[in-house]
């Protein structure tokens, strides 16, 4: 496989609090990718942002005492802070306050009202302004509690524009059955398809009558844009021409919205759909789901401090198979920075450079020069777990061949065949720096610069 252009998406995130770990999460899947991509040699884009409409956040600013202006552009601050601080390299940063945005997203809404596709009608149903999502009552637990957020959906009543979403039902089954737009994992594929098979679509209201913070309907100022498609069009307004992307990364509890909605949206205004969607799993934390009111969100900065933030890339990908819902437990994390990080590649990595500058050995650092088929497939089909296990593999052999093979008693009875192993373990190291570049920049960098200049220190140092 390959790719000559590589454009990957996050969900912009919904700006009403600070980050947490599961924003990193997708946040540092497409970070990985981007580097990886651009690595093999393909032109990329990583686009990320930050999604500032809706109820939501205009509640919780007039609970901050804010403006929403003001209290977006804050969030908003902490969120690029965050993302720094993380390593993460995005080529851009799209906020949906952007004027450009703003314009791109009334010229959309307008194309598909010339194009006939939206009409007026009265709407009287559930809102969960959590999810800001219309619910249907048996979507919903006793008291029209919404499932998700434990608290009652809001009867409104308004008169609004529907998109006609239930006539392109056909064309999206199409689409996901062809595979032309690819769903992974299959299992969510298998679900959508389950849902969208199953009963007619049901149209889609498109604006609210209101929400005054969004973006007004350009042929009735009276009226705000529905904050979901506001936010899905930040993909195109943000592509800087790179449309389509070669693959969406999102979390499962926006998947519906992606699937369904997102490809309708396409579908009916001409754009390519995006050649995949990726749905990936969860964190609960020691266990339990990760909540504000549990006190257990997990900040990734303050990992970060004390571990490195390679340590924290490496954990969250090696940790649970991409796709999957996983557990975050600091124990585990601990166990897997001593045992995989400090020991087996720090170690690995201090001893050849101090074997080989005891043995005077003639080498020279090259990048890598080999290739590695099990890796790159892994990284193809997104498998980050596997391809971190198939680098562990190698840095395992290489500890258990020192251990064989004994270098400190070789260099007395065969020096030359010990310079010919400490020169294999290096070209060893040194690929071993290159397969973990998209993973762990910082620590590829300081692996090349040892090997280079036989000036050691420890990569991962041992914490009390
Ligand atoms: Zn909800």
């Amino acid at each position: 496989m390959d790719y000559g252009r590589f454009f990957v998406t996050t969900p912009i995130y919904y700006v009403n609090d600070n980050p947490h770990i599961g924003h990193a999460y997708s946040t540092i899947a497409a970070d990985i990718l981007a580097r990886y991509w651009q690595g093999r040699g393909a032109q990329t884009y990583f686009l990320t942002g930050a999604d500032e409409h809706g109820m939501k956040i205009a509640r919780s600013a007039l609970a901050a005492g804010q403006s929403p202006k003001e209290f977006v552009d804050k969030v908003t601050d902490k969120y690029k802070e965050v993302w720094q601080a993380l390593n993460l390299k995005y080529s851009n940063f799209i906020r949906t306050t952007d004027p450009e945005h703003e314009k791109f997203v009334q010229d959309f809404v307008q194309k598909l009202h010339d194009n006939g596709d939206i009409y007026q009608d009265k709407y009287e149903g559930l809102y969960c302004v959590g999810c800001e999502e219309y619910k249907k009552e048996d979507e919903l637990e006793p008291g029209n509690i919404c499932s998700l957020h434990k608290k009652p959906c809001e009867k409104v009543e308004e008169n609004i524009y529907f998109f006609k979403l239930s006539k392109y039902q056909d064309k999206i089954i199409e689409a996901i059955q062809s595979k032309k737009f690819l769903i992974e994992p299959e299992a969510r594929r298998n679900e959508i398809f389950k849902f969208i098979a199953k009963e007619p679509l049901r149209d889609l209201a498109i604006s609210r009558s209101k929400v005054e913070w969004g973006i007004p309907i350009p042929w009735d100022k009276n009226q705000t844009i529905y904050v979901w498609v506001d936010a899905l069009l930040n993909y195109i307004s943000g592509s800087k021409g790179f449309w389509p992307p070669q693959l969406q990364i999102i979390a499962k509890d926006i998947f519906r919205f992606h699937a369904i909605i997102w490809p309708a949206m396409l579908l009916a205004t001409g754009y390519e759909l995006p050649e995949k969607l990726f749905i990936h799993g969860y964190f609960t934390i020691n266990g339990q789901k990760m909540s504000k009111s549990l006190g257990n969100v997990v900040d990734p900065v303050e990992i970060s401090k004390v571990y490195g933030v390679d340590a924290l890339r490496y954990f969250v990908m090696a940790e649970v198979p991409f796709g999957a819902d996983g557990d975050f437990s600091l124990d585990r994390f601990d166990q897997r920075y001593r045992a995989d990080l400090a020991n087996d590649l720090g170690n690995l990595l201090q001893r050849v450079i101090v074997m080989a500058k005891n043995a005077k050995v003639h080498w020279e650092y090259e990048p890598m020069t080999k290739k590695y088929p099990e890796f790159d497939q892994a990284m193809e089909e997104l498998k980050f777990s596997e391809a971190l296990n198939f680098v562990w593999k190698m840095i395992s052999e290489a500890n258990v061949r020192i251990d064989a093979e004994k270098p400190w008693e070789l260099a007395k009875v065969d020096p030359e065949k010990n310079e010919k192993l400490l020169q294999n373990l290096l070209d060893t190291l040194s690929d071993i720096a290159g397969l973990l570049e998209p993973f762990m920049p910082e620590t590829s960098h300081k692996m090349i610069e040892q090997l280079r200049t036989g000036k050691q220190e420890p990569l991962f140092p041992r914490k009390k």
